[in-house]
């Protein structure tokens, strides 16, 4: 599983800005190898390997959206009413038998084939049917109420693009040029372990100073949403020997190592030391809050994101960090988290240099923007302050102070993780 060059994290400076941490990834992570035909059904969440060529129009033939009458555009009196003799039935899997003549209207319901010779839909609302005669008021325009063949996709063209991830969307579009299976990205298998001589596995009874695990969980989640296999590999203690093994281990068995806690500088943070003595690592200090500094590394050439302890410093560092490496790794597009205009409801101050994320919930008046309330409580550690909140607003770094009622971007969780 080779995908890393040695000094594949080595980058400069003190403070890295999280546009260069993210620039950096995607230039030197390349993916992993191995694609495979999957069944359409089982392709949902997995990234196309290849460019998709329409093999066939979509629609295939030109056919009615509308119920209604199929007529020629030139037999209809712009100004008045027309009166036509309907004389035969279209409906959709059943095309008419006869090519429409002039004075003609065939009855057509949606999706049926348009005849020979109709060239638009009157919708049956604006039809009055007596016997044969049908009136028509006037006022269509040419092609009005018609799908034209290929309009959707057109034969040969780029119908989905690789990397793609595919969306149920993209399951219809698929099915409906035909596919029964696409080649997709090998899944990517990723191993998870937390670190701390406090941490202890949820249903354990916890002693003085323990902690149960969040962090994997919420990290599995994360993963799993990501649609990698995740090996999880438990709570290893702040030893680095016991650490280097869990580690070698993991390299050899996966795409990526994924891991939190034990990153800071304390001396007790033995993630570092272990990384550094099985291979190699890089410490960034991104230049965001909340977020401690994330450990790059690798081990033989798998990449390793060691993550922040601290539950929400874990979840952000893991959106904006592991979340590029895992595209990078898999191939897929670059997830470009949708940012949306709201109305601050707080006022701010923030050191300049440094990108904060603040946890807010969202108000919608009755008119205007969005406003967003930040959460009282603003701990890295704090749980509540994701479970009880919407989503972040993002701080640009050269910004200093804010003011309530100033226009901010917010990014819903759902963008990020
Ligand atoms: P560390 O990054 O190891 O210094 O941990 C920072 C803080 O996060 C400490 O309070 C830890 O107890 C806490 N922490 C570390 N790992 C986890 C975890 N897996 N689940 C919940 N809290 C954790
Ligand atoms: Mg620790």
């Amino acid at each position: 599983m080779a995908q890393l060059s040695d000094d594949c994290f080595a980058f400069g400076g003190a403070l890295l800005g999280i546009d260069a941490v993210r620039k950096m990834i995607f230039e030197r992570v390349t993916p992993v190898a191995g694609v495979e035909p999957v069944p359409l059904r089982r392709a949902l969440g997995r990234t196309l390997a290849q460019d998709i060529a329409a093999p066939i129009d979509v629609p295939g033939y030109d056919n009615s959206a509308v119920d209604g009458y199929a007529v020629r555009f030139d037999d209809l009196d712009p100004a008045h009413e027309t009166v036509l003799r309907c004389v035969d039935r279209a409906a959709a899997g059943h095309g008419a038998t006869m090519a429409l003549g002039p004075g003609e209207a065939i009855r057509i319901f949606t999706g049926a084939m348009l005849p020979d010779g109709a060239d638009v839909v009157i919708m049956q609302e604006d039809c009055l049917r007596e016997a044969d005669q049908v009136t028509i008021r006037p006022g269509i325009k040419r092609g009005a109420n018609l799908r034209r063949a290929g309009e959707d996709v057109a034969r040969n063209s780029r119908a989905l693009g690789a990397g793609r991830r595919l969306g149920p969307a993209d399951l219809g579009l698929l099915a409906a040029l035909g596919f029964v299976e696409v080649p997709v990205r090998r899944r990517l298998s990723v191993a998870l372990l937390s670190t701390g001589d406090e941490v202890r596995e949820p249903g354990k009874a916890l002693r003085q100073g323990q902690v149960h695990d969040a962090n994997r969980y919420m990290l599995a989640g994360m993963l799993e949403r990501l649609d990698v296999d995740v090996s999880d590999l438990g709570i290893v203690r702040d030893d680095a020997a016991s650490l280097g093994d869990v580690l070698r281990e993991a390299a050899a068995a996966s795409d990526l190592i994924v891991t939190s806690g034990g990153v800071s500088t304390g001396e007790e943070d033995h993630v570092r030391s272990a990384i550094a003595n099985h291979g190699s690592l890089y410490f960034w200090r991104l230049a965001i809050k909340p977020g401690r500094p994330v450990a790059m590394g690798q081990i033989g050439a798998t990449p390793l994101a060691g993550l922040p302890g601290n539950p929400v410093a874990a979840l952000l560092t893991f959106a904006l960090v592991a979340r590029p490496m895992i595209e990078a790794l898999s191939g897929t597009d670059p997830h470009i988290a949708r940012r949306f205009r709201v109305r601050s409801a707080f006022d701010y101050r923030k050191k300049a240099g440094r990108r904060e994320f603040v946890r807010v919930s969202l108000d919608r008046p009755a008119a205007g923007l969005a406003t967003a309330t930040r959460f009282p409580k603003e701990g890295a550690g704090m749980l509540t302050s994701l479970t009880e909140t919407d989503g972040l607003v993002e701080l640009p770094e050269e910004l200093t102070r804010l003011a309530s009622g100033t226009e901010v971007d917010f990014v819903p969780y759902s963008e990020l993780v």
